[in-house]
């Protein structure tokens, strides 16, 4: 090799190697992840044991919610705080699977009944179980009166509920996505059969 070919791999060496090595590491990292997600979510939606869905009441201080959730999670769930349109993970989200609450992790809507309302927020025609949620008259705004939901098991502010959604129920639960945790399910729901459609 001579010496000019010498250089010619160095430089070859010095600026591909490293380059390779991130992308390397980069593929492997999100390889990873998604099995690893995957993996859990399986598991979730598969076997929802009874203790998953006990509705024993969670209760903690104010305090260990603060330390336990991002700012705004813990704005929402327990401020009754409302993310932005459109900001949120989930308004968006086509996946199939189960959303849980973001405090607790008792299962609160299905994917099947989720469905495009426009406004920017997870919007489901259906809880997941009529017994996770809690509705409560929420008149917090002085021009109107509206219907709030709330996780059954520990109390976390979800959003609210109109009477303008789809069939079959004509509902739209309006969900912050900051309140909910996404799992995600391999295999299509058969406890469902929800048809999409707009409000
Ligand atoms: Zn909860």
């Amino acid at each position: 090799m001579n010496s000019r070919q010498d250089r010619v791999w160095t430089r070859v060496m010095v600026t591909g190697l490293p380059l390779f090595l991130i992308l390397g590491v980069a593929v492997i990292f999100a390889t990873r992840t998604t099995l690893s997600e995957e993996n859990s979510a399986d598991k979730i939606a598969q076997d929802l044991s009874p203790a998953q869905e006990s509705l024993k009441p969670v209760v903690k201080p104010e305090k260990e919610w603060k330390s336990l959730l991002t700012e705004e999670q813990f704005h929402v769930t327990r401020k009754k705080g409302t993310e932005r349109a459109f900001t949120g993970r989930y308004w968006d989200n086509k996946r199939n699977g189960i959303y849980q609450c973001i405090c607790c992790g008792l299962p609160l809507f299905d994917s099947t009944t989720k469905f495009k309302s426009g406004t920017g927020w997870p919007s489901f025609w259906e809880p997941f179980q009529q017994q996770h949620v809690l509705l409560e008259e929420d008149r917090s705004l002085f021009f109107s009166v509206r219907t709030e939901v709330k996780c059954r098991r520990c109390d976390a502010h979800l959003g609210h509920v109109f009477e303008d959604g789809p069939e079959p129920t004509g509902l739209r639960y309006c969900i912050n996505s900051a309140a909910l945790d996404f799992k995600f399910r391999r295999k299509k729901s058969d406890r469902r059969s929800g048809k999409q459609g707009s409000p």
